[in-house]
């Protein structure tokens, strides 16, 4: 059997970053509560992991120690970055922050917060309820539509409050899809302009945020997806970037499988492991918060 694996799978930079930050940060602070908010990247294997290792999950700021002094604790931001209220609310309880938002998603949440003070209203393409989302919509002041679905899109342009438009994505976001909404959308401000005066025509801005680790593997996947006989997309059923892999593989590749480790596909999959261990060529693909060792794992096991 021929295992093709995409050179891109696994950790990008900002995940990367952030795991090693936070084991190094709680290596050195023994002596320190370290609390993360929410899960550091959507895997539970390196959550599993982390929690070993001392660090405290918690998800709401409330959950922090009441009792434990300033110099005891501190709080460790995720990839996925926060809104800023919760910056605020950490600045009032005297919390310690390592922010470890990677600079993506950072760098949105400057652009929205710069346009929306210069009048624009942003059109935000990503997953209303995926916790980068609600970190960036923080930035936006309520100037904000999500346009998650094509049908979005006209609720988007009744809901906007200036003429000014902004249209960004979420750096995960399938890139695909979003060029069809930018397409629809440019469509509409034409068809909107065309009965407007030359002083109340909408100005329309793009900016494709979709980060390019996210760009290389969609890309990388597509191609794997269209060569062989089964696709295995291994990584967190709530990562957003992993999901789209398994998407794009499905429309591609006539049997794909999202699996979390090699366990799931052993125990839960028997059937399916059996199936791709009679093939000729099988594709493998990781998402960006997937670690090393669970694809190393995973083809250990196929083998
Ligand atoms: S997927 Fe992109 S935005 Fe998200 S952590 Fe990785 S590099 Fe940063």
């Amino acid at each position: 059997m021929e295992i093709i694996l995409g050179k891109t799978a696994g950790f990008c930079y900002g995940v990367s970053n952030a795991v090693n930050k936070a084991e190094e940060y709680v290596k050195c602070n023994k002596n320190k509560t370290v609390y993360c908010l929410g899960e550091l990247v959507h895997n539970q294997d390196v959550t599993n992991k982390l929690e070993k290792e001392g660090l405290n999950f918690i998800e709401k700021v409330d959950e922090i120690g009441e009792n434990i002094s300033k110099e005891e604790k501190s709080l460790i931001i995720r990839a996925h970055g926060e809104p800023k209220s919760t910056y605020e609310i950490l600045k009032k309880k005297n919390v310690e922050i390592i922010d470890l938002t990677c600079p993506n998603v950072l760098a949105i949440h400057n652009i929205v917060e710069k346009f929306v003070a210069e009048g624009y209203y942003i059109f935000f393409i990503a997953e209303r309820n995926h916790p980068e989302v609600i970190g960036t919509l923080g930035f936006c002041d309520g100037k904000c539509s999500i346009i998650e679905n094509e049908e979005d899109i006209a609720v988007a342009f009744e809901e906007a409050i200036s003429n000014k438009i902004l249209v960004v994505a979420q750096t995960t976001f399938r890139i695909e899809k979003f060029e069809q909404f930018i397409q629809e959308i440019e469509e509409k401000v034409r068809e909107i302009n065309n009965n407007k005066e030359e002083n109340s025509k909408i100005i329309l801005e793009v900016k494709n945020t979709i980060c390019n680790a996210t760009r290389l593997r969609q890309e990388e996947t597509e191609k794997i997806s269209r060569q062989v006989d089964y696709m295995i997309i291994i990584g967190g059923k709530k990562s957003s970037n992993t999901r789209k892999l398994y998407d794009i593989s499905a429309k591609n590749c006539k049997s794909a499988i999202l699996v979390q480790n090699y366990l799931e596909l052993e125990n839960d999959y028997k059937d399916e492991l059996d199936k791709i261990r009679k093939l000729q060529k099988v594709g493998i693909m990781a998402g960006a918060s997937t670690p090393k060792e669970s694809i190393e794992d995973l083809i250990n096991l196929i083998k």
